[in-house]
């Protein structure tokens, strides 16, 4: 959650700033992989994204998301819970 609220973790643009990559692409769909990218806007997470927006029942944005986690409880599980497997896969990922 710390990665994804600060944007330095497992993201190209990140990981292309402090020199552990040579590029800013996605590894997955090679678009420009910024703070935001993964969580909302990568096709690898389509599925996964539209069942926590449908969940929560509305759309995701980075100017909605911290509110929409305070809402109550259920969805800020659900919001977590689909963060950290986005972050999670990235990272254990991109230690192989
Ligand atoms: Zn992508």
């Amino acid at each position: 959650m710390a990665q994804f609220l600060t944007g330095h973790g497992e993201n190209g643009r990140y990981l292309h700033k402090i020199g552990k990559r040579e590029d800013e692409s996605c590894v997955d769909c090679l678009l420009t992989d910024g703070k935001d990218h993964a969580v909302f806007e990568c096709p690898r997470w389509y599925g996964e994204r539209n069942e926590a927006f449908s969940k929560i029942g509305g759309v995701l944005t980075p100017d909605n998301i911290v509110q929409k986690m305070c809402q109550n409880e259920t969805d800020w599980g659900i919001i977590q819970r689909f963060i950290t497997l986005v972050i999670g896969t990235r990272e254990r990922e991109g230690r192989q």
